[in-house]
């Protein structure tokens, strides 16, 4: 079977799987949605939203691209961040890097030639590692990447906070910097809003 069809029969087997447990699950996912949580994530096939933290259809309004960058000058992210933090008024904002990522990188080895929009695309992680050149030097190669990696969502959260859009709603969603260990499955918190709230801050998520 090619893995096209595999593909379109699995998703008869899902579906069919849904309905049985739940006869009413697509009568009313076709109502609408009001996930609590936008997540931004690398496009990388290893790291799926849904599946790393076992969420349903509903849960997570999902925008993925080449290592998890929130260019605020691009309009695709842009929009999804004004539909999700405008319309659909989620709660969280979670920014998603990964170890391993491909993109990152490239960031450091360059890309290869005549990709010329991956190029542009990742020209701020190139900025962001050469901001952070002597930390990053000091490392070896697997280890600078997934330090970059870190430092990027850090970035990238503090890019989130800072837009108009989530400065000016109400409510003001929280913006959480996450990591994903592809050697483990496990997230890792590297910067959280919720810290301040004990229970729910970055200890007890890591502890989970
Ligand atoms: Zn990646």
């Amino acid at each position: 079977m090619s893995r096209t069809k595999r593909l379109l029969v699995e998703n008869v087997a899902w579906a069919n799987e849904l309905a049985q447990v739940d006869a009413g699950f697509f009568s009313t996912l076709a109502q609408g949605q009001s996930p609590g949580v936008l997540w931004i994530g690398c496009s990388d096939s290893r790291v799926p939203a849904e599946a790393i933290t076992n969420a349903g259809p509903g849960e997570l309004f999902v925008h993925r691209n080449i290592a998890n960058l929130v260019p605020t000058d691009d309009a695709n992210t842009m929009s999804v961040l004004e539909y999700a933090v405008g319309v659909l008024r989620v709660a969280h904002v979670i920014i998603c890097g990964h170890s391993g990522c491909g993109g990152v990188r490239a960031a450091l080895a360059g890309v290869p030639d005549g990709m010329p929009h991956l190029t542009r695309r990742i020209a701020p992680l190139c900025m962001l590692a050469h901001g952070h050149l002597a930390e990053l030097g000091t490392l070896p190669e697997a280890a600078r990447a997934d330090r970059l990696a870190e430092l990027s969502v850090l970035e990238q959260v503090r890019q989130v906070r800072a837009t108009a859009l989530v400065r000016h709603a109400e409510p003001r969603p929280r913006v959480h910097g996450w990591m994903f260990d592809l050697h483990s499955g496990r997230l890792r918190v590297l910067d959280d809003e919720d810290a301040a709230d004990g229970a729910n801050g970055p200890a007890a998520l890591q502890a989970a």
